[in-house]
């Protein structure tokens, strides 16, 4: 019984200090004497949501707030979330998503209706642009699809392409290694 108890009340101990831990220790992961947190402590990361606005500046956008990103049928957030903030907009009364490289950066084109679909934040991430480029899988691979475009331009260039190069090029490409086959 005694045992239990004070077992008891290292784990709330030990669960104190993740939930609250030492001002300038909650950005460093490596912190030589905090024991380490129990991960059955951990079912809905208390933390984890209170820090996850930290790099919102909501002076710049007064007209948004924090929600609670969407559980869609008790599955996982969207994965447009791992690059953006659950926002409501106060003005519109609606669900918005704020992507995370464009707040950061200042820019304002980073602010989308996710009310009925995520599909308008999908195509902004989409885009081949710096700090941009994901799908639902990642970090989008543009050599691949960029491959037809660049043969059809060399071709319908005037540029001679052999059946070969043109082979290679539909296959596994690279652009310095065709480079280096066509100007030899
Ligand atoms: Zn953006």
């Amino acid at each position: 019984m005694n045992r239990n108890l004070t077992q008891v009340f290292n784990t709330a101990a030990i669960h104190e200090n993740c939930r609250n831990p030492p001002p300038k220790a909650d950005s460093v992961a490596a912190e030589p004497n905090t024991p380490d947190c129990p991960l059955e402590l951990d079912p809905a990361p208390p933390d984890e949501e209170d820090h996850r606005f930290d790099d919102v500046d909501w002076q710049r956008v007064p007209h948004l707030q924090r929600r609670a990103y969407e559980h869609s049928r008790g599955s996982k957030p969207s994965w447009i979330y791992l690059y953006g903030w659950p926002v409501w907009h106060r003005k519109y009364n609606k669900k918005y998503w704020l992507c995370s490289w464009c707040h950061l950066h200042k820019k304002l084109s980073g602010e989308f209706n996710v009310e009925l679909a995520i599909s308008s934040a999908a195509k902004h991430l989409g885009k081949d642009l710096t700090g941009h480029g994901y799908n639902q899988d990642g970090k989008i691979d543009r050599r691949m699809s960029s491959q037809p475009s660049l043969l059809t331009h060399m071709q319908a260039s005037g540029v001679d392409v052999s059946q070969q190069i043109a082979n290679e090029m539909a296959g596994s490409f690279s652009r310095v290694q065709f480079l280096r086959a066509v100007t030899h």
